[in-house]
């Protein structure tokens, strides 16, 4: 690890001027992925602006139509939140599937969606869900958000403050995962709501994306036999150690049927 000034405002004020007046200032939030960067020496930050003491940007709020979520609350927080439970079971029970206990009481949910890991879990609930990424300067629609590989929308001293989801009408999850990482080989989040049924593909390809084709399906019938014979082309996905890009294709289809049917 390479030495680096360490700070904990209290205020978004104090970060936006630590991140304006150090050379190569970075932020932590729950450090799970930026930690072990650091150690490995892939980056060398001037100073980390840590947002654990800005209370502003922990906890949950349920809006009526829809549950606001703070940047900084962890994995765990969102898994036992009875308004989560409540409102959006489906983002319960994803929380619940994301790596291990340490990961889930140190990761929070505005690190992932910023990281944008191409096998992280919460891409595919905000944009199965129709959310709304709120920053310290605006709001993005989840469909805009996630840009590309480890890419988001966000300006370098932009900070995600929270996120609102829309409650849908039902929803669910379905991860065919590493079994040690347990990321996501691939991931699908199935949710029918008031504007129409979307699915969201994570770990499957660069970013995650939406399937089209099945949501149109869906639409006219809600069952797992609607999208029966819906195939993914596997030009463009992830080949690895893990899945080849034609397994991950046949896993997608899989695994949004099972999300169907978890919806029932
Ligand atoms: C062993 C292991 C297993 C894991 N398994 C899974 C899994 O199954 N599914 C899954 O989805 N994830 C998994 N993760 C990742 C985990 O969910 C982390 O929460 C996530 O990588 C980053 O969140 P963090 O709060 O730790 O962010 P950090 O590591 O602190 O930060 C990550 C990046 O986001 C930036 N950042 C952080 N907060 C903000 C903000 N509010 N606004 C703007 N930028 C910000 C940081 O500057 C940094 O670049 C795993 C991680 C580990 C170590």
């Amino acid at each position: 690890m390479y030495e680096f000034d360490y700070h904990r405002p209290a205020s978004l004020d104090e970060v936006a001027n630590l991140l304006a007046t150090r050379a190569d200032a970075k932020i932590v939030a729950g450090g799970m992925t930026l930690v072990p960067t650091l150690k490995l020496r892939l980056a060398k930050p001037s100073d980390l602006v840590d947002l654990a003491a800005i209370a502003s940007l922990r906890g949950i709020s349920d809006e009526g139509d829809a549950l606001v979520i703070g940047a900084m609350t962890r994995h765990a927080e969102v898994n036992r939140s009875a308004l989560v439970k409540a409102g959006i079971p489906a983002l319960a029970a994803l929380a619940a599937m994301i790596g291990d206990p340490a990961v889930r009481n140190r990761g929070t949910i505005g690190g992932s969606i910023a990281n944008n890991d191409p096998a992280a879990d919460y891409p595919a609930a905000l944009v199965g869900l129709g959310a709304t990424v709120r920053t310290t300067s605006r709001e993005i629609a989840a469909d805009d958000f996630f840009t590309g590989m480890f890419e988001t929308a966000l300006a370098p001293t932009e900070i995600v403050t929270s996120v609102r989801l829309p409650k849908p009408q039902a929803a669910a999850y379905q991860k065919f995962k590493n079994p040690a990482s347990r990321y996501a080989i691939v991931g699908v989040f199935v949710a029918r709501t008031s504007g129409g049924v979307r699915v969201a593909v994570t770990g499957a390809g660069p970013c995650v994306f939406r399937v089209p084709a099945m949501e149109a399906a869906l639409a006219a019938s809600f069952t797992p036999e609607a999208i029966k014979d819906i195939t993914i082309p596997d030009t463009g996905l992830n080949s690895d150690i893990h899945a080849s890009a034609e397994y991950r294709a046949h896993l997608v289809g899989v695994m949004a049927r099972r999300a169907v049917a978890a919806c029932a």
